[in-house]
């Protein structure tokens, strides 16, 4: 019998609810000003819609929960943490387990042990903690993306694509003594939760081998990019997300993993590695800055809710949803014109501020001036991944004025629904209606050394 094609409906049912407020304008101008106009200083019950991050903010599964009951406690060699380490060398293949509690820990631990003053880390648009986590150690982020990852307006498969060329040049620049290793995003969160094909990742291996330089993943979102690769990549179409997975993992060295993102916990981290050598150097500094390398800063509980998780996230069912959902609101966003960047990442819709509000100049921080619009028309808190965000640079002091100014709405995972995503495209809607009365932006009043956009202080012009 053949039948239908039925709408989409998520594989999922609620069990637990938690109450969200809606606030009046009134309110949210005297609470976003009390924040000094950094959104990260709200506190969440003044927030409506919450797409600050994916990071750490999904909801967890009646097995996660279960398992959270199970968790053993023990100090050294916990079944929690052999439950965890059985489920990451089978999902990736790399044998030595070191948790960590979140991802940047296990950047901090693996640079500790592998990063020194004066050497080059090439990869794909590093992430912030890790671009600062080289930079700490006077070592240097240099970004070998491919060129279109830079045009929001231009169609690209896989925009999280390195450009081997450029990292090849630098590999003969610099050598082997100065590169200890590559690191690979998956998926490009910097440019935009970006995938990296198969194909990529296949030659990005092949020179790392051919210069002898290890290749690491940063893999905070490696379902996701597995999920692409599926729907992307024709030889893919048929394998299952488990077996993508393996494959990426098996073309490189070791990953670093946030599991707050594709782990679908709260929190937590872990380093994985093929490699006994690096692994024995790693554990000192995760004993050191982490905890015993049976635990390295995660509760036993909490390391059995992540091994459910990441075979959870490493289900099609789920991951459509997931992807899918993102894809819907970037899709209603397009069809009101709204500026977004194409095309839709995988954990979030980023609005392109340059298109949006140019005229507001960039030195008065555009895409932190509409980020904070958002807040104050309908209570939905996104984050600036901009002139903010990108920081002075660490020699010269002067502020770095990246290629893309950018509003990122990441949507946490298992947590919002559609009708939701309407009410985000229906503010943005009437926002972009009035975007030509934006004029002027932005000051800082307050900043830190480093990771600025944490705790900076702005008033308005
Ligand atoms: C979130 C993230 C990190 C840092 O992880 P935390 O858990 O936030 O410390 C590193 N790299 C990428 C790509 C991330 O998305």
């Amino acid at each position: 019998m053949h039948l239908p094609e039925f709408p989409y409906a998520e594989p999922y049912k609620i069990k637990t609810v938690e109450k969200i407020r809606r606030s009046t304008l009134e309110e949210r101008e005297k609470w976003i000003k009390e924040a000094k106009y950094n959104l990260f200083k709200l506190k969440s019950h003044q927030v409506f819609i919450d797409l600050l991050t994916d990071s750490g903010t999904g909801a967890m599964s009646d097995e996660q929960w279960a398992e959270i009951m199970r968790g053993d406690e023990a100090y050294a060699g916990s079944r929690s943490y052999e439950l965890l380490k059985e489920t990451v060398e089978r999902i990736t293949g790399y044998p030595f387990l070191i948790p960590t509690h979140q991802g940047r820990g296990a950047e901090n631990v693996l640079f500790s042990a592998l990063v020194k003053e004066g050497d080059i880390i090439p990869g794909n648009m590093h992430f912030d903690t890790t671009k600062a986590h080289i930079e700490l150690r006077k070592a240097t982020a240099l970004d070998c993306t491919i060129d279109e990852a830079y045009d929001t307006e231009h169609y690209h498969p896989f925009k999280g694509n390195i450009d081997v060329n450029k990292l090849e040049d630098a590999f003969k620049k610099y050598g082997k003594k100065k590169i200890p290793f590559v690191i690979l995003t998956v998926t490009c969160n910097t440019a935009g939760g970006q995938p990296v094909s198969m194909q990529n990742i296949g030659e990005v291996s092949a020179v790392c081998k051919k210069y002898g330089i290890p290749l690491y993943f940063d893999a905070a979102r490696f379902a996701e990019n597995a999920y692409f690769i599926k729907k992307r990549e024709r030889a893919y179409k048929d394998k299952t997300i488990k077996e993508i997975v393996k494959e990426m993992f098996a073309y490189g060295d070791g990953m670093l993993m946030s599991a707050k993102k594709d782990g679908l916990v709260n929190m937590g981290g872990f380093i994985a590695l093929r490699d006994e050598a690096t692994y024995r150097k790693a554990i000192v500094y995760n004993i050191l800055y982490e905890g015993f390398v049976t635990y390295g800063g995660m509760s036993g509980r909490d390391m059995g809710a992540l091994a459910v998780g990441l075979d959870e996230a490493t289900e099609f069912d789920y991951l459509e949803s997931r992807v899918e959902q993102v894809h819907y609101l970037g899709l209603r966003l397009m069809e009101l014109d709204v500026p977004v960047q194409q095309p839709i990442g995988g954990h979030a819709i980023y609005l392109d501020a340059n298109r949006f509000v140019p005229t507001i100049p960039r030195e008065q921080f555009r895409a932190q001036a509409l980020a904070v619009e958002l807040y104050r028309v309908g209570g939905i808190r996104g984050v600036e991944i901009g002139t903010i965000m990108a920081d002075r640079d660490p020699v010269t002091r002067e502020n770095r004025y990246p290629k893309l100014e950018l509003v990122r709405l990441a949507i946490p995972r298992r947590v919002y629904t559609n009708n939701h995503m309407n009410f985000v495209a229906e503010v943005l809607k009437y926002i972009y209606s009035t975007r030509h009365e934006a004029k002027t932006g932005y000051r800082i009043v307050y900043e830190p050394p480093i990771l600025r956009h944490f705790t900076v202080e702005l008033e308005k012009i």
